[in-house]
């Protein structure tokens, strides 16, 4: 025992080994156990909408599974993904930073498609690289979409496993791939859900036994829907419902697995949803409920998600949480649980909520900015949002605001009433603040407009 002890975490391996070697009580032991670095489980869907869950008010839809992490765990109200649509949602929740700082956003394209030539760039830290450094095992199992050029993919950004779908399932032709490899072309959807969870499930148990990280990104409720034959037609709201409702089994059974390999005290479970729903397909799309527009807009039912964290002995059952946070977050929250130091050559745009999640303290964040393609639309301060650009949704014009449109969100979730004419100091301050995020935003080359 001449090793210098340098953390706690030294410290509970020490003392776990020591209890071990001497046969000592199993509290002693125990502490081996809480002492291992968290694992991490990232559930994101697609194009779920904020009302589409049982816990968030879903009047039809039935989702015990999430409505029980929600129980056992948190809710969070206003949570917030990075952006409207797909690609630049998914590289700031790899990356922690806002889509404009990566390229990986666009006024041109909104995603990457089929033709594209870019993806992220390698120049860019995922939570899969920097877990890397302290021996995760990583995976990803679904759509990827931040590239499909092999230099790309996941196996390229730090993931030691993929299994999914390159880009959206409505893009032409949609491979299967495993790792780099085609497996099936085109995909066969009506399996796909109960296929991503069965190999899910034999990644972590393949890895009880060190730190790991699962990236979960589901390919649903996106359309074109699917649901196995078990869930088809089973929902009282038709095949979204359907779609939905197997997504919310598949999150079960993760969390099953999880309990069953005596692992749920040591993994931080999150579940989330890229963007709002995809409103322009009617009842093929999701619900935001009473927020205002859905994908592709920068009204909150754009971007405010159904949110849930689960991880007992951690996170205070039946918590809701009503603080601002994003998937910007999940980088330094994964990192800094990690023991894994924050990169300093760069902006991060999120906050480690370790705290805000252990109801320890309040959130860190009380700002996020709304970009819709490369063009700042919008602002959020506490309570208040002001809108320079509003769009009602994926095709329609935009609209610029000047003066800026001004709402009360916590009061009026809808943003219905905009009350700018009374709150011109509010304007001021927003208007400031915006100023001072552009002195850090450096121009780089936009990858959703390099052709394969
Ligand atoms: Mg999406």
């Amino acid at each position: 025992m001449s090793q210098a002890i340098t953390s706690r975490r030294d410290f509970l391996n020490m003392l776990a080994f020591s209890a071990a070697s001497l046969g000592l009580p199993h509290w002693l032991s125990a502490a081996h156990k809480t002492a291992r670095s968290p694992n991490f489980v990232i559930i994101f869907a697609d194009d779920l909408g904020y009302a589409d869950l049982g816990c968030f008010g879903h009047p039809t839809i039935h989702t015990p599974n999430l409505d029980r992490m929600a129980a056992e765990g948190a809710k969070l109200t206003q949570f917030y993904s990075a952006a409207p649509v797909c690609t630049p949602s998914r590289a700031a929740l790899l990356t922690g930073r806002l889509p404009i700082r990566s390229g990986m956003c666009s006024d041109k394209r909104r995603v990457l498609f089929p033709n594209s030539g870019g993806g992220l760039p390698h120049s860019e830290i995922t939570i899969a690289t920097a877990l890397k450094t302290k021996g995760y095992a990583t995976a990803c199992i679904g759509k990827w979409h931040l590239g499909h050029l092999r230099r790309f993919l996941p196996t390229h950004h730090g993931f030691d496993y993929y299994f999914g779908i390159p880009y959206s399932n409505d893009m032409r032709p949609t491979p299967l791939l495993e790792n780099e490899k085609t497996i099936e072309e085109p995909t066969v959807q009506t399996t796909l859900t109960k296929r991503y969870t069965e190999k899910a499930i034999r990644f972590l148990e393949q890895n009880k036994n060190k730190p790991f990280f699962l990236y979960f990104p589901h390919t649903f409720p996106h359309v074109p829907l699917f649901a196995s034959q078990r869930f088809k037609d089973a929902s009282l709201r038709g095949l979204y419902g359907d779609a939905v409702e197997e997504l919310d089994w598949s999150v079960g059974r993760i969390i099953d697995t999880l309990k069953k390999l005596g692992l749920a005290e040591n993994t931080l479970v999150f579940f989330t949803s890229d963007n709002g729903p995809w409103l322009t397909k009617k009842l093929q799309g999701g619900s935001a409920g009473l927020l205002r527009g859905g994908k592709g807009s920068t009204w909150d039912g754009g971007m405010r998600e159904p949110a849930l964290a689960w991880w007992p002995g951690n996170i205070p059952s039946g918590s809701v949480i009503t603080d601002l946070a994003s998937t910007l977050d999940f980088f330094p929250t994964c990192l800094t649980l990690a023991d894994v130091p924050l990169p300093k050559d760069r902006v991060l745009d999120g906050y480690d909520i370790t705290a805000l999640l252990k109801r320890t303290e309040k959130s860190p964040r009380d700002t996020m900015f709304f970009y819709r393609g490369a063009r700042l639309f919008a602002v959020r301060r506490g309570p208040w949002k002001m809108h320079l650009i509003t769009q009602a949704g994926y095709r329609d014009k935009p609209h610029s605001h000047n003066p800026p449109l001004l709402f009360h969100i916590e009061h009026d979730p809808s943003e219905k009433f905009d009350i700018a004419k009374y709150h011109p100091d509010i304007i001021a301050e927003l208007m400031r603040l915006i100023e001072q995020h552009r002195t850090t935003i450096k121009p780089v080359k936009s990858q959703l407009e390099i052709y394969n």
